[in-house]
């Protein structure tokens, strides 16, 4: 029944169009305690999900939801994808012999090249995919690799059950929501999400493909990031940040762990509202990214305050900070401190960390939120032009 409700909900569902709403669309925060999450990337190779075998209690097949008729719209056009010469050849390859995980694997080495060549639109279902090794595990389900199989596309496919999002309040009405955002949402830094469809258990979401995966683990590997490196990934962040706000979305939940990596080492913004993720950390057992928050969102009786785009410039500072120095600014063993440091700025920058890069942290970092650095002077911070082609857009090439 429950699930039904669900159901006829997401068939109602309409996309907004991008540029028609003048509405500040926040994205809801979601904390979590939570730490039993198992990642399972590190399984190799293809494997048959079970997913296809449950394609007999499908009914997305036949199911044509209003919705997507947005998605149609979304997507560039309803032509044939243009193809590259090396995708024909491909699809010839693809054509005269079955299918391998040697395959898949050249399919997704190859991916980038798809990138700009969505998936022609059309009314998805699951048979059209074929299903590879599993990327990772959300709060609420499990993403996958996948290859759509008229086109060759190389995807991620977010498999949301619908009776688990049923159990946490609101996150329904979230996943709703954030769906209608990011398939409005078109930029090089931005995790693009192709389409959706559902059948009478599952929700899937047709996700841009991020290579390299999370950044969070690249730093954890790294320790800390090089100020070039560090200068490229913000620039990147500051263009994408732009973007949002000039849509009038507020992210308000950026850290490192809501941002993947793409095969080129550039910089995908994820994460948009509905997965709540509790990554093996510090934070996920602290309750939540308290880190990143910025200090108007954290006094008390704060959850009637009225937040505007700048909490993403207070997250843009910590996160600057994050990746030069390997920790957060105000990070503390017990929240409270945390806290009462973030309503306070009382940060130290160590000294090894460059004058400009210092000085950036500190412009954004300021507990006045109309204070703090817009974006396009973020771009132009002599930190970023130091290291970056041009501040934010080219910078997206720069780290190849
Ligand atoms: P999520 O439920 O969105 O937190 O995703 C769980 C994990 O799956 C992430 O932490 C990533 O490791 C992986 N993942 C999610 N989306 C993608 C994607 N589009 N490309 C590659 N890996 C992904």
């Amino acid at each position: 029944m429950a699930s039904r409700t669900l159901e006829a909900r997401f068939e109602r569902m309409s996309v907004n169009d991008e540029n028609g709403e003048s509405r500040m669309y926040q994205k809801s925060k979601v904390t979590t305690t939570t730490t039993q999450l198992s990642h399972s990337t590190s399984r190799p190779g293809l494997f048959k999900v079970a997913l296809q075998s449950q394609n007999a209690n499908t009914v997305s097949a036949t199911v044509t939801l209003p919705s997507q008729a947005a998605q149609r719209k979304a997507l560039p056009s309803s032509q044939p994808v243009p193809q590259s010469p090396a995708r024909k050849e491909k699809e010839k390859a693809t054509a005269s012999s079955s299918r391998s995980s040697d395959e898949l694997a050249v399919a997704e080495r190859k991916s980038d090249s798809y990138v700009d060549q969505p998936l022609t639109p059309k009314l998805f279902h699951l048979g059209m995919f074929e299903i590879g090794r599993p990327l990772g595990k959300g709060k609420f389900g499990r993403v996958y690799l996948a290859r759509e199989r008229n086109s060759n596309f190389i995807c991620a496919l977010k498999v949301l059950y619908k009776s688990e999002l049923q159990h946490g309040s609101g996150v329904e009405k979230q996943v709703r929501r954030e769906i209608e955002i990011q398939s409005n949402l078109r930029h090089p830094n931005i995790l693009k999400l192709y389409g959706h469809f559902h059948d009478s258990k599952r929700i899937f979401l047709i996700l841009e493909f991020a290579g390299k995966g999370e950044l969070y683990k690249h730093l954890r590997k790294e320790n800390r990031f090089p100020e070039w490196k560090a200068a490229q990934y913000i620039a990147q962040m500051a263009s994408a940040l732009r973007y949002l706000h000039r849509k009038h979305v507020i992210h308000r939940d950026i850290k490192p762990e809501n941002i993947l990596m793409g095969i080129h080492g550039e910089i995908k913004i994820s994460d948009f509202g509905w997965s709540v993720h509790a990554p093996k950390n510090r934070r996920a057992t602290l309750c939540g990214t308290l880190d990143y928050l910025p200090p108007e969102m954290i006094r008390s009786g704060s959850k009637d305050n009225y937040y505007n785009e700048k909490v993403d410039l207070w997250s843009l500072g910590v996160l600057t900070y994050e990746f030069l120095v390997g920790e957060a600014p105000f990070y503390e063993e017990h929240a409270p401190l945390t806290q009462r440091r973030i309503a306070r700025a009382d940060m130290t920058i160590p000294e090894w960390v460059s004058k400009e890069a210092k000085d950036l942290i500190r412009k954004l970092l300021v507990l006045d939120p109309e204070d703090r650095l817009p974006l396009e002077e973020v771009q132009t911070h002599p930190w970023i032009i130091k290291h970056c082609v041009k501040g934010g857009d080219r910078a997206v090439k720069a780290t190849k």
